[in-house]
């Protein structure tokens, strides 16, 4: 029988109790048994297979997937006294560390996944009691996870060698498709699955349309203390994001894997020695990085999908104190992720799909952002969390389904082929060289929008971007998307969501942004609405509140 656990987590981890599910976990796995955990970030995963490393004969083999990653882990187990090792490429010492696992005197030996296809590996094992086989970030075993990584297929055979030592794999996001697929790819029951609870009560949701996204997060910045990471979606995105945002005064660095790894060694260590860094990342920054007191995460534009986001936003508050985790997106987001899509086998493409449904749902809903994050894995929640944007400030609605109609009319009449740009200067009937050329000016289209229709206009066209009722071709040109068919044919409604204006702070030098209601820089397909929206800017009068969808 193993030995009760309880007294080593007081002595040798100094917690005073388990959390949450670890107990249940812990129970399982000192049973033999084999288990995938579903916690949180944060919510302690790492426990769940160091404690029965020590309580257990043998020695406990994780699979990890960064080697970073290991060695963060490896020092935190050291440093309690775990008797903890890794075996990597990178590790001078590999024959020593072989010496003290066929002598049992390792507590957890940590690997990479490659690893589990080779053969030396797999005789090295059968020369050492073994107590666990756990596998971190099991969620890298299915290609519905978010993060899939062809290795960790390679570990079934090797688990299958070893079928009397139990299994324990280990994901904080895995909606129920994941699930199901890493007990499927890993050879777990079932009624081996323990799904700890996944709200994040101390974590504020907002999400905002894209508007100068750079701005937006210096504001953000400004007004919210301690060290933060900004998601941004590109290598070259990220070193310019810092550099805008250094000019704030707060400490920035650039995070990417395209960094010299050193500087990105020292960078990531400022930032978790630091108590008001921000720093700009890909998404390959934040694995298992434990920093508990980051207090805000912001996207610059959508993460991949739900369990991403998810994942991302909840490296944000993990020490349980207030935190904000903000999105900023635009429809352009939506529309490359279609594109995206297009270009992915056809089996997955459809489960795709959903995903970016379900997105758009989080980015869309006039109601609680929680609940839908919670539902998503399946949590119950109620109606109004009170600490997402939404519930604390709810927005109004207004119907635009009149201007959907006649801006897919304007495409349609103007053979699905012109920009954004183009479609406004039709519908509000501003005279060009072209518009004359073109005959557009004798349709019926023509002009049609105008006084209060005129502030709809534009997130009208966003709302139908997102819906993929409209979308964009490679030269910015707008064509119907099969969403089209429903709101012209079905009468189905389009209601555009007004969110209350956030007074914006005075910035020196810099003219006030009103009237350039949305959109990042450099997207041809907003380039032409953003030249006539300067044409216009004199004579448009600006509403009290931004409209967006
Ligand atoms: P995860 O891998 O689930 O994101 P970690 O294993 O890195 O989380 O643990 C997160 C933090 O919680 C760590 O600082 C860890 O020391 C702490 N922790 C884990 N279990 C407990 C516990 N039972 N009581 C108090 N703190 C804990
Ligand atoms: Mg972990």
């Amino acid at each position: 029988m193993p030995r009760d656990p309880l007294p080593l987590l007081h002595s040798t981890f100094g917690f005073p109790g388990f959390r949450g599910v670890q107990e249940s976990v812990v129970t399982r796995v000192l049973a033999g048994e084999n288990t995938l955990a579903v916690m949180p970030t944060g919510a302690g995963k790492s426990l769940c297979y160091q404690l029965p490393s020590v309580v257990l004969e043998g020695t406990c083999v994780v699979v990890s997937p960064l080697i970073a990653l290991m060695h963060d882990q490896l020092r935190a187990a050291t440093a309690v006294g775990i008797r903890a090792a890794t075996l990597t490429s990178v590790d001078t010492d590999q024959m020593k560390t072989i010496a003290r696992f066929r002598r049992g005197e390792l507590d957890l030996l940590y690997v990479a996944p490659e690893r589990a296809s080779n053969m030396a590996f797999r005789e090295l094992l059968t020369q050492a009691p073994l107590a666990l086989f756990a596998i971190d970030e099991a969620h890298c075993v299915s290609e519905w996870g978010h993060d899939f990584r062809p290795d960790y297929r390679l570990l079934r055979p090797l688990l299958d060698h070893f079928p009397h030592v139990p299994r324990l794999a280990l994901t904080a996001t895995a909606d129920k498709v994941t699930r199901d697929d890493i007990l499927d790819q890993l050879g777990i029951p079932r009624e081996g699955m323990i799904v700890a609870g996944f709200d994040r009560p101390n974590i504020r949701y907002t999400i905002t349309p894209k508007d100068n996204t750079t701005r937006q997060i210096a504001d953000l910045i400004a007004e919210t203390p301690g060290a933060g990471i900004v998601y941004c979606q590109s290598r070259a995105g990220t070193e310019k994001m810092a550099e805008a945002l250094a000019r704030s005064g707060r400490p920035t660095r650039a995070y990417h894997a395209g960094l010299d790894p050193q500087m990105r060694a020292r960078n990531q260590a400022d930032f978790v020695a630091s108590e008001d860094m921000v720093i700009c990342a890909t998404v390959a920054f934040g694995m298992g990085i434990d920093k508990p007191d980051v207090r805000f995460v912001a996207h610059a534009g959508m993460p991949k999908s739900i369990e991403s986001y998810y994942q991302e936003t909840g490296r944000a508050g993990r020490d349980g104190d207030p935190a904000v985790a903000h999105l900023f997106w635009g429809a352009e987001d939506f529309a490359k992720a279609r594109q995206r899509i297009g270009e992915v086998e056809p089996a997955r493409q459809q489960g795709e799909r959903v995903r970016l449904q379900a997105l758009g749902a989080l980015v869309e809903t006039p109601g609680c952002r929680r609940k839908i994050l919670l539902k998503h894995f399946g949590d119950d929640a109620p109606d109004n969390c009170g600490n997402c944007d939404n519930c604390l400030n709810p927005p109004g609605a207004v119907d635009a389904t009149e201007v959907a109609k006649k801006v897919l009319s304007a495409v349609f009449r103007t053979g699905q082929s012109f920009g954004m740009g183009y479609i406004e200067q039709v519908l509000t009937g501003v005279s060009t060289e072209r518009s004359l050329m073109n005959g557009h000016e004798a349709l019926g289209v023509w002009g049609i929008v105008s006084g209060d229709e005129l502030p709809l206009l534009k997130p009208v066209i966003r709302a139908l971007l997102l819906r993929d009722a409209l979308r964009a071709n490679d030269f910015g040109g707008l064509e119907f998307g099969p969403g089209a068919r429903g709101i012209l044919k079905e009468h189905e409604e389009v209601s555009l969501i007004l969110q209350p204006k956030r007074e914006r702070r005075a910035r020196g030098g810099r003219g006030s942004s009103a009237g350039t209601v949305a959109n990042p820089s450099g997207d041809p397909l907003f380039e032409a609405l953003r030249a006539k929206r300067r044409a216009l800017a004199a004579e448009a009068s600006v509403p009290p509140y931004v409209i967006f969808h």
